[in-house]
């Protein structure tokens, strides 16, 4: 692993966990509690694994603390349910009747580890921590997996992903989607002219306006590699799309330094094709309408619903 993935990895916030208790014993569960309260986690609790399904229906958990033997629905079926429905959720079977279920039956359905009854507090806590160890790790390497170290947008790999799910969603829901390519103006001068690391500096600054100009959790940029980046723009109108491109433009002239400007190109994804192919399409013509742009000496934005014909 290089430095600046450990340095990423380090600085990474640890996930909040949502832990769901359940057990229909109500001594158990006054012990759990207890120590739950002690240690300032917050948690709900079940009585079995149907009222359990019907709490992580309103509410997903990360971590599920279960006995196995219960009324209604029992944690082996409960485990089963759950990875079913809620693969990422990590569960901790507990039980007091190891002749009813073994250790791997237990694993093998999808249980993160088992703790045999009684149990003491401080086995407990050492597992739930063990879990939570890897629930972060995994977490982490998600991200690095899926972002572009330089400026913390999304990467290509993720680009591709979510475009097609984006483009597979739009279809269904039927609204429109749209994507928005940038590319910066001679970007190779500034790397010239000022070194590498004003350049590094600009892409920097190129990924805070995307983030800044895009909705939160809606809208996605991504560098999809050197001074090449991209924005999908799922439930949006024409006006929208053009828009955010404007603004992103237009924050990026504000930059002043190294009078450094972009080529933008804007494509609506064609419901008149299988998603394959529209989804094909639409990088193309995203693509086309930025190089018209650069084309047409750079710093404007051209929808290819607009320049189509004009080419
Ligand atoms: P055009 O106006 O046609 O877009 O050309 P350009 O000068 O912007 O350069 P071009 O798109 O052909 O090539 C992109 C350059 O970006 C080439 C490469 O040296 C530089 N580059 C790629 N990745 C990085 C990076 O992470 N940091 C820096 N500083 N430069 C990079
Ligand atoms: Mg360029």
């Amino acid at each position: 692993m290089s430095q600046i993935d450990l340095v990423n990895i380090n600085s990474m916030q640890e996930e909040p966990q949502d832990i769901l208790l359940v057990d229909d014993d109500p001594s158990i569960m006054t012990l759990m509690e207890d120590f739950f309260e002690t240690k300032g986690i917050s948690f709900r609790t079940a009585i079995n694994g149907l009222d359990a399904m019907r709490l992580l229906e309103e509410n997903p958990a990360s971590i599920i603390i279960t006995d196995l033997l219960m009324p209604k629905m029992d944690g082996m079926e409960l485990v089963r349910s759950v990875k079913q429905h809620w693969p990422e959720t990590d569960i901790i079977v507990m039980t007091g009747y190891t002749k009813e279920y073994r250790y791997v039956d237990v694993i093998k359905n999808g249980a993160s580890d088992f703790i045999q009854k009684p149990f003491n507090l401080d086995e407990l806590e050492a597992k739930l921590q063990r879990v939570i160890r890897e629930r972060n790790l995994r977490a982490q390497l998600l991200a690095l997996s899926i972002k572009d170290p330089l400026t913390n947008l999304y990467n290509r790999r993720f680009f591709n992903q979510k475009l097609e799910e984006e483009a597979n969603r739009a279809f269904r829901q039927n609204y429109d989607l749209f994507l928005i390519m940038v590319d910066i103006d001679k970007f190779k001068l500034v790397n010239d002219l000022y070194g590498h690391e004003a350049g590094d500096l600009l892409l920097e600054e190129l990924a805070r306006i995307l983030k800044k100009t895009t909705r939160h959790n809606v809208d996605f940029a991504c560098r999809l590699g050197g001074d090449e980046f991209a924005v999908i723009v799922p439930h949006a109108e024409t006006k929208n799309a053009a828009q955010i491109a404007e603004r992103i433009r237009q924050f990026f002239l504000q930059i002043k330094r190294d009078n450094c400007t972009l080529s933008i190109g804007i494509a609506k994804l064609s419901k008149e094709l299988d998603t394959t192919h529209a989804i094909i399409e639409l990088i193309k013509n995203a693509d086309t309408a930025m190089y018209i742009s650069k084309r047409n000496n750079g710093n404007q934005v051209v929808a290819h619903y607009d320049a189509a014909g004009s080419q």
